[in-house]
């Protein structure tokens, strides 16, 4: 796991992968996690088809554990977890 942390705006912090090729080596990809959105629910490592995320242990401001990029280059860029995700928390960068 290779994750780099950010501030975005006024005290959001974004947990933030490596861009990365996807499996065509075509368009590089970034998973952002917006740790301040974040509940915990686990429904994006869920729906992730890759394994790309997983259970970290951290806890946010909320008292709750977030998502990491585990599987940094195995992400297909699917956008399940964005989409999937009931806070708007994940944004899937592509190019
Ligand atoms: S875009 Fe798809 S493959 Fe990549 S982390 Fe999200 S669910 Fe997993
Ligand atoms: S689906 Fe959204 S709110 Fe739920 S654990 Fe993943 S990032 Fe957090």
């Amino acid at each position: 796991m290779d994750d780099t942390v950010c501030t975005i705006g006024a005290g959001r912090q974004t947990f933030i992968s490596e861009p990365n090729l996807n499996p065509l080596g075509i368009m590089p990809i970034k998973v952002n996690i917006d740790r301040r959105l974040c509940k915990g629910c686990g429904i994006c490592i869920r729906f992730c088809p890759k394994n790309v995320l997983g259970e970290s242990d951290a806890i946010n401001h909320y008292g709750n554990l977030y998502p990491a990029v585990m599987e940094d280059e195995g992400c297909i860029a699917c956008r399940l977890c964005e989409l999937y995700c009931p806070d708007f928390a994940i944004v899937v960068e592509v190019g």
